[in-house]
């Protein structure tokens, strides 16, 4: 019989308090130890939640160091919940080298799922969300900041960078330089009061930035795979369906299997490419009515 604690990673708020799971609250009211990445702030959620717990560090700098506690306390019989600052532990948070020798030393590892600003991101982007890549923080160095990017060039889903506001211009900037421009969303202060979302290009976001960001923020840029498509949608071709009756969805159904865009991104170029041609195709059809008006009264009946 495993006598042994099972360690619990439990997501948190990224901002709005209520967004703490029932799971979660209950897990963390459980455990017998919570594993905090900062101990003060996670002291201050417990209190919202009217706990007291037994509060252990890990973070950064200590991680491998606590591998061994974090294993005693499971060994005794105890369940450890950890918790980061905000969101999901691991994700560009502590927690990647503890769990992994909990699973290598056959450790039971449970997750609490909830709240992911890169997740959260990705869903009220507009962007393609059938495929994408999690960069998080590039490195700080600038070479290896466009090393990384260079061998994402042609990653076909939606990027996902996180990134503090003082050196978002910059990383704008490094993105426009290795990937055009792109379209790109910046979504600030995600689940909270000054929550905001701004669709745009990389270089519409620039403008923005330079008016200064203040709260936290993510970035997304749409992937080489969206890129091809868009440039690879005859335009044309769609107006003459749409005008001929064909439904939008049927037409985005044709456009996805052709391009390789999921059907939800076709389905939204194919409507945009409506809303464009409307006023074209009205004053079209004004100089070229579909039904010619019958000349000298032909056909008349009185
Ligand atoms: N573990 C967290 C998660 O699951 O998203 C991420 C922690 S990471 C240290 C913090 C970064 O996440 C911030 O600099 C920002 O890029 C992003 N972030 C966290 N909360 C956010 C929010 N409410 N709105 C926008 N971005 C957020």
């Amino acid at each position: 019989m495993n006598t042994r604690g099972t360690f619990f990673l439990v997501a948190t708020p990224i901002g709005h308090l209520k967004d703490i799971s029932q799971r979660a609250a209950e897990v963390l009211a459980a455990a017998d130890v919570v594993a905090a990445e900062d101990t003060r702030r996670t002291r201050q959620l417990l209190t919202h939640l009217g706990l007291h717990k037994r509060l252990i560090s890990v973070r950064g700098h200590n991680e491998a160091r606590q591998i061994e506690l974090v294993e005693q306390v499971l060994d005794s019989g105890q369940d450890v919940a950890m918790a980061s600052d905000a969101g999901t532990p691991l994700i560009s948070d502590p927690g990647e080298k503890l769990v992994s020798a909990l699973a290598e030393h056959g450790y039971d590892v449970v997750s609490v799922p909830g709240p992911c600003a890169a997740i959260v991101a990705l869903t009220v982007s507009g962007l393609p969300a059938d495929r994408f890549t999690f960069v998080g923080f590039l490195p700080r160095t600038a070479g290896r900041a466009d090393d990384a990017l260079a061998g994402l060039v042609t990653t076909p889903g939606t990027l996902i960078f996180y990134e503090s506001p003082r050196r978002l211009e910059a990383l704008l900037e490094r993105l426009l330089r290795h990937f055009g421009d792109r379209r790109a969303v910046l979504c600030r202060e995600l689940t909270k009061l000054h929550e905001e979302v701004v669709r745009g290009t990389i270089a519409t976001l620039i403008e923005r930035a330079r008016q200064g960001t203040r709260g936290e923020i993510v970035v997304l840029v749409e992937g080489a795979a969206a890129v091809r498509a868009s440039q690879g949608i005859d335009e044309e071709a769609v107006a003459e369906k749409l005008r001929a009756g064909v439904r939008p969805r049927d037409v985005a159904r044709e456009v996805a299997g052709r391009t390789g865009l999921s059907s939800r991104a076709a389905y939204a170029k194919v409507l945009a490419i409506q809303k464009r041609r409307q006023p074209e195709d009205r004053s079209a059809s004004r100089r070229a009515p579909a039904h010619p008006p019958l000349e000298n009264g032909a056909g008349r009946q009185r």
